[in-house]
C-alpha cells in the first residue's frame, strides 16, 4: 500500500484517495477480485490504473467505448504512464507495434475492444505477456435488459477461465439490483469483494422549470449561471434539435447539433469541436452522450420531459464528472405531458411493457410536480434513503408556493365532462373563459353551466392547471392524437368534492443567489482579477493541448486550474503540491503556468483574442 500511496502522489498528483477508492485498491493488490458500482465521477479509472502500475506486467481494460480509447490513452501518457489500445482503428503496423510493446513488458495500460480480445489471436497474444490485472469497464453491457446490451460482454468468463491468476475488476455507473446479479452472473464474479458507493452526485443542482416559452428560459439561464461553459441541450427531435442549434448560435453561442439523422462525418466533427474546444454547446437527441467522459460539461438542460427517470438521471449525470458545481436544468411544459403519454400508450409493445412505460412516465411526472426535495426523491427512486433535505436543488433554495386549486380543478373537470369529453385544452379553456366564437355557438357550449365559470384565472393559468391535472392522472389524453380529455377513476372524488388538492404555484419566486451548502475555496465564486488568471490559465492549456492535438482538460482539470488560482504557487515545489499535477506534468508544464501565474507570460491564445 505505501507503494500504491506513492503512486497515487507521484503519477496522479492527489494527496489521498476517495472513499472507497484505498480499499478497492487494496483488494486487487492482494489478487482478489472486485466489483466498483460508482456514480459517474466517482473516480473509477483511479481503481484499475493504480493496481495496474502497482503489480508487476500490463494492466488490460475491457471497454466497449472505441471512441473513447485513444483519449483516455492520451490522458494516461499526460502522467507518464505507458499506455496503448488495440481496436479496428489502429493500422496493422501500429497494432504491431503495440502487441510487441507489450510482449516486451513495456506497458503499464492496455485497452481493448471485447470483439477484439475474444479473438483467438489476442487470447494467444495475452498469454505470452505478463498480466497484472483485467479491468472490466461499463461492465452493464453484459445485461440483456440493459440499453447498452453487447453480446459479447457474454463470453467475458473466458478470462477467469484461462487467468485464473490474474485479479479482475468489473465496473459501472448504472446497475440496479437486477443488472448487479447479471453481473456477478455472467462474468463468474461470485466471490469478488463488491463496492457500491451512494449514486447521489451532490455537485449538480437539479432545476425543474413549468411554463410556457422554455427556450426563453433556457437563454435566462444560460446567461444568469453559464454564459461562457461548455454544455449539453437535449431536445426530442431532430427538427428541434436543428432549430434550437440555429436559435443559439444567433444569440451568440457556439452551439452545434447532434443527431442520428445527420452524416456521420458531421456528427464526428461537432462531437469532437465539444471535446477540443472550450464552451462549446452541443443540441442533441439522446443518441448524443454514451461514451461522452468530457469531465467539465456545466450544464445539461432538457428542453423536452424525459421518458423515465432512470434516462433523466443519466443524462443529467453527464454534467459535472469533475466535480464541481454543475447544472441539470429542465423545462417542461403540457405539450410534453400530452405526447409522452400518447406515446406510452400507442406503442406496438404488449400489454405489460406497456404498464411498465406508464408506470416510468408516472414517476417522471410525479418528480416535475414535486414541492419538496428532487435529490431525496431521486435517490429514493433508485431506493436510496437520503435523511435530510439536499439544499442544492430548486425547491429546497426557493421553496415552491402552493395553492388550494381544490375550486378551479372541479371546473376544469366538468366542463371536460359538460362537454362530452370530446375536446383539447385549447378548447376547454376558451369555454372556461367564457369565450364566444362561431365554433362554440355551434356546439351549444355557450349555454353550459360551465361557460364563464373560469375568468378569473388566465389562460395560461388553466394551461398549468390541465398539466397538472394530466400529469397527477385525474385526466387522461385519448389514443388517436387528436388531445382531447377524458376524466378517469381518479377523478370522480374531486369533482364530487370529497377531496382536496393542493398544486404548486406558477409564478415561481426568483432564484436564489448560489448559496452553496458546504463553501470550498476552490470553487468558490472568482473576483475579477481571480477570474482573469483563471482565463489566462485556461488559454495556456488550450495552446498545449492544441499542439499535441489532445482535449485541454487532459493538459489539466478545471478544478487543478481553480487551485492554481487560490495557491498561486510561485515554485515548482509549491506546484507541486496542487492536486492533479503530477511528476510527468510538472516537469512538463509546471514552469510554462509558474510564468502565466507570476504575470511573466501571456498565453498565445489569450493575446490572439485580445
Ligand atoms: P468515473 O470514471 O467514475 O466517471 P473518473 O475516473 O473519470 O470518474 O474520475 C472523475 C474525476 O475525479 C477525474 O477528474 C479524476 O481526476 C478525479 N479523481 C479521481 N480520484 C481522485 C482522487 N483520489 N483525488 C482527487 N481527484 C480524483
Ligand atoms: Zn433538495
Amino acid at each position: 500500500m505505501e507503494k500504491a500511496l506513492r503512486i497515487l502522489r507521484d503519477t496522479f498528483g492527489y494527496e489521498r484517495f476517495r472513499h472507497p477508492q484505498e480499499e478497492i485498491v487494496r483488494t486487487l493488490l492482494e489478487g482478489d477480485d472486485a466489483l466498483v458500482l460508482m456514480p459517474t465521477g466517482g473516480g473509477k479509472s483511479l481503481c484499475y490504473q493504480l493496481p495496474a502500475l502497482a503489480r508487476p506486467g500490463c494492466g488490460v481494460v475491457i471497454s466497449p467505448l472505441i471512441a473513447l480509447m485513444q483519449d483516455q490513452v492520451a490522458a494516461l501518457r499526460q502522467l507518464g504512464v505507458r499506455a496503448a489500445f488495440l481496436n479496428s482503428t489502429l493500422a496493422p503496423a501500429e497494432a504491431r507495434e503495440t502487441e510487441q510493446a507489450l510482449l516486451a513488458g513495456g506497458l503499464d495500460l492496455l485497452y481493448i475492444a471485447p470483439e477484439r480480445l475474444l479473438t483467438e489471436r489476442t487470447l494467444a497474444l495475452l498469454e505470452r505477456a505478463p498480466l497484472a490485472l483485467f479491468a472490466i469497464d461499463e461492465a452493464h453491457c453484459v445485461s440483456q435488459w440493459g440499453h447498452d446490451f453487447r453480446p459479447e460482454y457474454r463470453q467475458l468468463e473466458v478470462l477467469h477461465r484461462r487467468w485464473p491468476g490474474v485479479p479482475r475488476i468489473a465496473l459501472t455507473a448504472t446497475a440496479d439490483a437486477r443488472t448487479r446479479r447479471e453481473i456477478v452472473e455472467q462474468l463468474g464474479l461470485q466471490h469478488a469483494r463488491q463496492f457500491v458507493s451512494s449514486f447521489d452526485r451532490p455537485n449538480i443542482r437539479y432545476t425543474i422549470t413549468d411554463g410556457g416559452n422554455a427556450r426563453e428560459r433556457l437563454w435566462r439561464f444560460l446567461e444568469r449561471e453559464h454564459p461562457n461553459d461548455a454544455g449539453i441541450v437535449y431536445c426530442l427531435s431532430r427538427k428541434k434539435v436543428e432549430e434550437t442549434a440555429r436559435w443559439l448560435q444567433s444569440r451568440g453561442r457556439v452551439a452545434l447539433p447532434y443527431h442520428a439523422g445527420l452524416p456521420a462525418a458531421e456528427r464526428e466533427a461537432n462531437q469532437q469541436r465539444f471535446l477540443r474546444e472550450e464552451g462549446v454547446i452541443v443540441v442533441a437527441t439522446i443518441a448524443f452522450g454514451m461514451g461522452i467522459d468530457k469531465p467539465d460539461v456545466r450544464f445539461v438542460a432538457h428542453l423536452n420531459l424525459p421518458k423515465s427517470i432512470e434516462a433523466y438521471y443519466q443524462e443529467t449525470g453527464r454534467a459535472g464528472r469533475d466535480g464541481l458545481p454543475a447544472d441539470a436544468w429542465m423545462a417542461y411544459g403540457l405539450q410534453d405531458v400530452i405526447l409522452l403519454r400518447q406515446m406510452a400508450d400507442e406503442s406496438d409493445a404488449d400489454e405489460q411493457h406497456k404498464r411498465v412505460t406508464r408506470h416510468k412516465l408516472e414517476a417522471m411526472l410525479g418528480l416535475c410536480e414535486l414541492t419538496s426535495c428532487r435529490r431525496q426523491a431521486l435517490l429514493a427512486y433508485f431506493g436510496e434513503t437520503m435523511e435530510a433535505p439536499c439544499g442544492n436543488c430548486d425547491n429546497c433554495l426557493s421553496p415552491p408556493a402552493t395553492w388550494d386549486a381544490t375550486e378551479a380543478a372541479r371546473k376544469a373537470l366538468s366542463c371536460v365532462y359538460r362537454t362530452g369529453q370530446r375536446f383539447g385544452v385549447n378548447y376547454l379553456i376558451e369555454v372556461l373563459r367564457g369565450k364566444e366564437d362561431e365554433r362554440i355557438r355551434r356546439f351549444g357550449h355557450h349555454r353550459l353551466t360551465v361557460h364563464g365559470i373560469g375568468k378569473e384565472l388566465q389562460a395560461a393559468e388553466w394551461r398549468t392547471l390541465f398539466r397538472q391535472l394530466i400529469a397527477r392522472g385525474y385526466l387522461e389524453v385519448d389514443h388517436e392524437g387528436h388531445g382531447s380529455l377524458r376524466l378517469t377513476e381518479r377523478s370522480r372524488p374531486l369533482l364530487w368534492g370529497e377531496e382536496k388538492l393542493e398544486l404548486r404555484r406558477r409564478q415561481r419566486p426568483q432564484p436564489v443567489k448560489r448559496a452553496r451548502a458546504t463553501p470550498r475555496p476552490e470553487i468558490g465564486e472568482f473576483d475579477a482579477a481571480d477570474a482573469a488568471l483563471f482565463e489566462s490559465l485556461r488559454a495556456l492549456r488550450m495552446e498545449l493541448a492544441r499542439a499535441q492535438g489532445v482535449p485541454p482538460y487532459i493538459i489539466f482539470s478545471d478544478a487543478t486550474l481553480r487551485e492554481m488560482v487560490v495557491v498561486q504557487p510561485r515554485t515548482l515545489e509549491e506546484m507541486r503540491s496542487i492536486t492533479g499535477v503530477g511528476e510527468h506534468k510538472l516537469a512538463h508544464y509546471g514552469q510554462r503556468f509558474l510564468e502565466v501565474i507570476a504575470g511573466i507570460q501571456v498565453p498565445l491564445e489569450r493575446s490572439k483574442q485580445t
